[in-house]
This record gives structure tokens, sequence and C-alpha cells, in this order.
């Protein structure tokens, strides 16, 4: 179904049939890599490919933002690559015939250093995780496979690096499996050097965006900063970081729900209101939020969501997220396309009934101070009472459209950057519509080709009221400071007509 929302213009035949305004994330897996399904699934509604660094060999990453770009080509839409480093994520090493068997109430050891050749058994567990045995003490609680699995402290032999555990939650753990421990905060880099490396064989594949694991501090994120001028996505998914969730939010430039490990080291009944927490506070400090994993499961093999994961993605958007993520869905699933459709027909039946209006005026915190703040919300005001159809949005670094999408203004963001980086990236913005535009020196010029260009992409029709943000100086990226309200294709349009 695909419900438009009428503008409150006067003239009611005139308005832009609104299209999804979530974005959607797709994790790249082998189910996608064929490049007509890719081709396929970035018809159904991609803005960003995910590629799991914590999978695969950055030769093969390659592989796949090649095959991204070419099918974002094929279909004409941009599509923006997201590389997700694994950080310290823990695993168990190769296990004997790939999969064992862990009896409750049977005794374990878990050696912290992986010894080659030697594979893990239901009696013996090997990991790479030099310190954890210090770092834990009797009578904690490890998780494995995602939680399925519960293991309880017995003894630690930190001079040998060894755990001893007994198993309260049994069943099948295969190779590879992760490892999860609620209580370490420290014991472990956030961001070390293997993700560096991963990092930086993203920014030679030309990556539009990273995503940082166990993220539990702001200086997590500062120190990546200090490594990359791609924007950072924090995952929030230790139970530190949503202690911490402000600063942590502040210091990025999106946040992800990472509720996959995040369900995990949380009591999982606390993941809703965590949830929600967290994409309110996103939205407070304008900052764009993908609410991940296990959004649409059961489709991994089936053709159709259930109704609580259709109900899910719903309420994530109806907190205000600005995309929703696919993961075993797209990566390992049997109908990845199908998926894709899925997300976006529950995005397009939903939108209308987001309060919409309320968060134009409340969503960002009024403590943002700032010229592009301000205009972002005074844009918000023109659309409300001028019966505005769009906000034409230049920007050099898609901070002007990322400002006002986050006060989720009724009408669509359309921006035009010179810059085809910041072009993709606006694929992460709730609303945001992006294609290019030359660079201009003036801002008359800027804001004449700006509003020309959104009638020759064919998103809007002269006649069309639209507000235009630009900046003085013009080339200079934050520089956001100028709303002129203008009717399409008749500069000067008295401002008597406007009121009908
Ligand atoms: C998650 O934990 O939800 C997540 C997205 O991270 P990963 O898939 O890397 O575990």
């Amino acid at each position: 179904m695909n419900t438009p929302v009428r503008s409150v213009a006067p003239d009611a035949s005139r308005f832009i049939p609104i299209e999804r305004r979530t974005k959607i994330v797709a994790t790249i897996g082998p189910a996608s890599k064929d490049p007509e399904v890719l081709r396929r699934m970035i018809d159904a509604g991609v803005d960003v490919a995910r590629l799991n660094f914590s999978h695969g060999t950055p030769e093969e990453h390659a592989e796949s933002v090649d095959l991204v770009r070419d099918a974002a080509n094929a279909v004409g839409r941009p599509v923006a690559v997201l590389g997700d480093l694994p950080g310290p994520k823990l695993r168990v090493s190769k296990l004997e015939n790939d999969l064992v068997q862990l009896e409750r109430g049977r005794e374990l050891t878990l050696s912290t250093e992986i010894e080659p050749g030697r594979l893990g058994t239901a009696r013996h567990l090997y990991l790479e995780a030099p310190q954890l045995a210090e770092a834990v003490a009797p009578g904690e609680v490890l998780y494995l496979a995602d939680g399925k699995l519960r293991l309880r402290v017995t003894a630690t032999r930190p001079e040998h690096g060894e755990i001893d555990a007994s198993v309260e939650v049994g069943g099948p753990l295969a190779s590879r499996q992760g490892l999860n421990v609620p209580g370490e905060a420290s014991v472990l880099p956030a961001v070390g050097n293997d993700d560096i490396e991963l990092l930086r064989a993203g920014e030679r594949m030309r990556i539009d965006l990273v995503a940082l694991s166990f993220v539990r501090s702001a200086e997590d994120v500062n120190n990546v900063r200090k490594e990359t001028r791609l924007p950072l996505i924090s995952k929030i998914e230790k139970p530190q970081a949503v202690d911490r969730q402000d600063e942590i939010i502040a210091a990025s430039d999106l946040i992800m729900v990472a509720r996959g490990d995040l369900g995990v080291e949380l009591p999982i009944e606390y993941m809703p209101i965590v949830q929600k927490r967290l994409l309110r506070a996103a939205g407070r400090l304008a900052r764009p939020s993908i609410t991940a994993t296990q959004m649409l499961d059961s489709m991994v093999t089936s053709s159709r969501p259930t109704r609580a994961e259709a109900t899910d993605v719903a309420n994530a958007i109806l907190d205000g997220t600005d995309a929703v993520m696919l993961s075993q869905e797209t990566a390992v699933g049997a109908y990845p396309v199908e998926a894709v459709a899925m997300l976006d027909a529950i995005a397009r039946a939903t939108e209308p009934e987001a309060p919409y209006r309320e968060w134009n005026s409340e969503r960002v915190t009024r403590a943002k101070v700032g010229p592009d703040y301000t205009v972002a919300h005074a844009a918000c005001e023109a659309v409300r009472t001028l019966g505005l159809d769009a906000l034409v949005v230049p920007t050099l670094s898609g901070r002007t459209a990322r400002i006002l999408s986050a006060h989720r203004p009724t009408v669509p963001i359309l921006a035009l950057s010179p810059g085809q980086e910041t072009v993709r990236r606006c694929g992460t913005y709730w609303g945001v519509k992006a294609s290019s535009i030359d660079r201009h020196a003036t801002t008359e010029g800027l804001i004449a080709d700006a509003t020309r260009r959104v009638i020759e992409l064919g998103w809007c029709t002269p006649g069309m009221r639209v507000g235009v943000t630009a900046g003085l100086p013009s080339a200079k990226p934050g520089s956001t400071s100028l709303l002129q309200v203008m009717v399409l294709g008749e500069a000067g349009a008295p401002w008597q007509d406007w009121s009908g």
C-alpha cells in the first residue's frame, strides 16, 4: 500500500506523494551477492548495504562494494556502503565436527588462548581473549550462541589463562559462535588494532560509513575519530554504553541499536524500553539511528514475517528510528528481496500514523543552538503555516539535511550535494531524498540551481511552494543560516497569493 501524505497546501490537487521516509539497511552475504538479487533488493528499497567485517575477507568485501555500486548504478538509486567492524567480539574457535552439544550441569574449561590445531569440545572450549580469566570472577555468568546457552564461572586460573564454568542452560554450540561477558567493561580495547586494519581496508574500498562494535564510552568513539574521516556509527550493545548513552550519541555521527548483543548482555525484558530511550535520545541530539537485528527474523526461512515482527518494525518507526536493518534475512536468508519489500511496505503503512507534527517542535532538544538548528526549526514551522510542498536543501557535508531530518518535517527533504559520498550517506537520514548538484560560488547561484534541479529530477513541478536552506558564504560546510520561501519557477511571486 502506498498512502501518500497530503501536504497542507491550499491547492489540494497539488501535492508530492511522499515516498517511504524510514530508511532500509540490508546486510550483504551469500544470499545477496548474486548481481540480479542485489539489483532486485535495491529496486525494492535498500538505502544502505551493510558489510559485516566479522565474516569474510577484505577481498570478498571489496568485491561486494563493487557489486553494490554496479547494482545501484543499474537501478539508478544512491546506495551507501556501511562497513561494520567486529570490535572485541569474543568467539569460540573451531569445534570438533563444527558442532558440540553442551549439557546442563556439566563442567567445562575455557582456555583464553587458541592453541593451533586444537579443536574445541563439550568439555574444553578455546577462544582468543587474553586477560579474560583475570576479568571474570566465580559466580559471574557467560553467554554463548547469542544468549541461547548460559555458563556460570566456578573458578579462574589467570596464570594459566583458564576459566572453569558449569553449564546452566545447555544446547548446541557451533564453531565461531560468540561469547558474551555482560559484566566485562574494560578488559579489551573497544576498537583494537585488528579493527583499525579493517577500517583501513574499508577506506581503500571506499565504504561510506563505518560502524564500531561494543562501544563503551565517548572516548572509544573519539579515539577512532582521530584515525578516519568516515562517519562513525556507534553500535550500542553493552549495558555500559546504555548507561552513557548521551555522551556516546553526542560523540557519534549515528547510532545503531544493536539488539543482537544488547539483548544478550541486558536482561531481555529491558530491551523494548532501552530501545525507546536510545531512539529518543538520538532524536534529541539530532543523530540518526538504526534499529537492528531480528526485525524480520522468521523471513530467513519463511516468505512472510510473523505478526510480532511486523509490529516490531512499525513500533521502531513510531519510536522514531531513522532506519531499520536486516541482518540474516538478507545475508543468508531464503527471501532477501521479499524481506526488503516487506520493510518497505510496513514503513509506508506505518508512517502516516507517526506524530511528526509534534516532533517538529519537540524532538530535537532546544538546548542545541546554532543557525542550522534554528533554520531547521523555522523550516518546519514554515511548512506548517505556509503549506510548503518540500524543503530543498543544498548541503556540502549533509549536516543541514541531517538536522532538518531530525525535526521530522511532514514534507520531503530534497538534499542536493556536489559530493557523491554525501548523496549516498543521506541514505541513513529519515525522509531525505538526495542527488547531485554542481558547486556554486554564490548563494544566489546555488539557490537558483537547486530549485531548477528539483524540477529537472522530477521531484517537484513548477508552481510548488518550497523552502530552500542556504548559507553565506555558500561554499563552506556548516554555514547554513538562511531559509528562503519561494514558488518554484515563479521567482518573485507575490506573497499575497500564498494565503489562498
Ligand atoms: C547486533 O548485535 O545486533 C549487531 C548488529 O551486531 P553484529 O551483527 O555484528 O553482532
